[in-house]
């Protein structure tokens, strides 16, 4: 006879066992890192077409772990996602991008425009606008110096609870910029609902661009989309000068990538301002 119920018998499986102990390795870890603040935040420039007083730039997050050294965030976003660990770490990164700007301005040096990407569990909690008031004005930062970067994924599902977050923010002043545009396989239709300034296109069509053709096609009728909406154009992941031309050449506001420049730590982000060298 039959001790147990006929579906709840599991074959052990060693691999997967691992993988879990990783993964709870991986969150406790993580937990750590949010209470001991482990993460640093690298900045990566986004170079205007134009003439531009502020250096734009993007805050990306890292964590320097204590024995693994730096981790990149593919590496845990996903996990700080699930958890709700990102509402913290989004917290310290947008701490550090206030501290940045609020310095900047101190010295008398240039302006700096600091973009944050903003996860989906962020752009829903409930406390965002209050927590994100408190952190600004704690630093004296004003949110015009501010951009946010939130992935249409997010709007999927709920265009509306979005709007209701997103206009809070522009009605503050910030930016909103939709990153890896046309990769969320999502309708068009938020982006005439929401309050968006800026386009950001995605890395995979500027690979190959101009000599692959479906790209540069795509490129193009991303740019003239968004700037028929009245909305900038920045095109991401721009590795060498053949893409930086053909993408000027779409009238892209501004270019990223390394063939301008990397993600860099603070100190290296300063001595880039200071050289003058991206007006
Ligand atoms: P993303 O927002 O699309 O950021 C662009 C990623 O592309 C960055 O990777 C950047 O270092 C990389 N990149 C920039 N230029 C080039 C290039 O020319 N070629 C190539 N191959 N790559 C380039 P990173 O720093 O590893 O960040 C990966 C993703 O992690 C980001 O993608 C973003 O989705 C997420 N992330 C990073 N920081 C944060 C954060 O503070 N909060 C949240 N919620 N997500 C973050
Ligand atoms: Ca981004
Ligand atoms: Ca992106
Ligand atoms: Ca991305």
């Amino acid at each position: 006879a039959k001790k147990y119920g006929k579906s709840t018998i599991r074959h052990y499986d060693p691999a997967i066992a691992a993988r879990q102990v990783d993964r709870l390795q991986r969150i406790s870890d993580l937990e750590k890192a949010v209470a001991e603040q482990q993460f640093e935040v690298h900045y990566q420039p986004k170079l205007s077409t134009r003439r531009s007083h502020a250096l734009h730039v993007e805050a990306l997050v890292r964590w320097h772990h204590p024995s693994e050294g730096y981790i990149a965030p593919t590496a845990f976003i996903s996990i700080a996602e699930e958890t709700g660990m990102i509402v913290d770490i989004g917290d310290q990164v947008l701490t550090a991008a206030c501290k940045l700007i609020a310095n900047q301005r101190k010295s008398g040096a240039p302006a700096l425009r600091v973009a944050v990407n903003l996860s989906v569990q962020q752009l829903y909690d409930a406390n965002l606008l209050k927590r994100f008031e408190d952190i600004l004005s704690r630093h004296g930062v004003h949110a015009s110096e501010l951009e946010f970067e939130v992935t249409e994924s997010a709007f999927i599902n709920n265009v509306d609870a979005a709007k209701g977050v997103l206009s809070a923010l522009k009605s503050a002043g910030a930016s909103i910029a939709v990153d890896d545009f046309g990769t969320g396989y999502s309708s068009l239709s938020y982006l005439a609902k929401l309050p968006i300034d800026t386009v950001k296109i995605d890395r995979a069509f500027v690979q190959g661009v101009p000599s692959d053709s479906d790209n540069a096609t795509l490129c193009k009728a991303i740019a003239s989309l968004a700037h028929s909406l009245r909305m900038s154009v920045v095109a991401e992941g721009v590795e060498t000068k053949q893409q930086a031309s053909f993408l000027s050449g779409l009238d892209c506001d501004q270019l990223q990538g390394y063939y301008f420049a990397k993600p860099m730590c603070e100190s290296d982000l300063l001595d880039y301002v200071n050289s003058g060298d991206w007006q």
